[in-house]
């Protein structure tokens, strides 16, 4: 009897023996390919990686699917953006087949060029006129004294507008995968676009929130509107959030963002009702609590559009 049952006892240890060793074996296999693909790359679920060089600088993304790729923004620099290029050819040969831009600034967009052709451009309604207006003629000239490798990689440079500009919400259905692309009104640049994946469950979530930075907020942005886009993000249940700038992370950026700006007008809003002006405030206003985020030279932008948020 005791000898009947060791048969199958044996044969489900080994069994589960294999399925460990392969199980192992393939994660090793989805570690190694993020690893081989060199610093700042991070994958964040199979088929999709990550590309935030440091903690400040501009992140791009791609996706991989059984069509072709498609990639969130193109890069800070075109160097970096020929570096992102060849992480996508170490992953698949298949064509960039979209580069959806979070935003219209050129850390985000000048780069579009080295991606298309073949890429197709896309973001929200406007994102042209917008690029078009920033657009430095000289910008290839300043990238190219940089080093002669940088001069290499600006080759070609042009400003490529979106092909595709959509209005509020637009689907994106490539392969098995599906874009859900959302307009997001005043929150940092002329056009600003969200990326949810809802299958995977990943936001791309553009420049509304990056990760613990203080950015070159500027005065356009309505303070309102980016808190209501934190709501409109978080009620998407993301799992794992991409932002503009800064290493991957969770909804817990716009928690931290919403704090701070929460604080900010707090702060502001009584200095205002004492009578003091803008210039006193800037002053005085002190931030603290937020000493350790990146760029607190550029408080002075966020008092500027605080300010102008409570005296409304
Ligand atoms: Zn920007």
């Amino acid at each position: 009897m005791q000898s009947n049952f060791k048969f199958p006892d044996n044969f489900t240890k080994l069994f589960i023996g294999l399925a460990l060793v392969a199980l192992v074996a393939s994660c090793a296999t989805v570690q190694q390919r993020a690893a081989d693909l060199g610093p700042g790359f991070t994958q964040v679920k199979e088929g999709i990686y990550t590309f935030a060089p440091d903690a400040t600088t501009t992140t791009c993304s791609f996706v991989v699917t059984n069509e072709g790729v498609v990639m969130i923004d193109a890069c800070n620099s075109p160097l970096q953006s020929r570096n992102m290029l060849a992480a996508i050819r170490k992953v698949t040969d298949k064509p960039i087949l979209f580069l959806i831009n979070t935003e219209t600034h050129g850390d985000h967009t000048g780069n579009n060029f080295i991606f298309s052709p073949p890429a197709r451009i896309i973001n929200a309604e406007g994102a042209g006129a917008g690029m078009k207006k920033e657009y430095s003629p000289k910008r290839a000239e300043t990238f190219a004294a940089q080093s002669p490798e940088m001069r290499e990689a600006v080759k070609g440079e042009k400003l490529i507008p979106p092909h595709i500009e959509y209005r509020d919400r637009m689907t994106l259905n490539v392969g098995e995968r599906t874009f859900e692309l959302f307009y997001l009104k005043n929150v940092h640049s002329f056009a600003d676009t969200a990326v949810w994946m809802p299958k995977e469950r990943v936001l791309f979530a553009g420049s509304a929130a990056v990760v613990r930075i203080l950015q070159n907020l500027r005065p356009a942005v309505v303070i309102a509107d980016v808190l209501a886009s934190y709501k409109l993000m978080k009620a998407l249940n993301p799992e794992v959030v991409v932002t503009g700038h800064g290493p991957v992370t969770t909804t817990k950026t716009f928690d931290e963002n919403e704090a701070f700006y929460a604080l900010l007008l707090k702060r502001v809003g009584e200095m205002a009702a004492m009578g003091k002006s803008l210039v006193e405030i800037k002053k005085e206003l002190k931030m603290p609590e937020y000493a350790d985020w990146n760029g607190q030279d550029r408080l002075g932008l966020y008092i500027d559009v605080a300010y102008k948020s409570v005296k409304k």
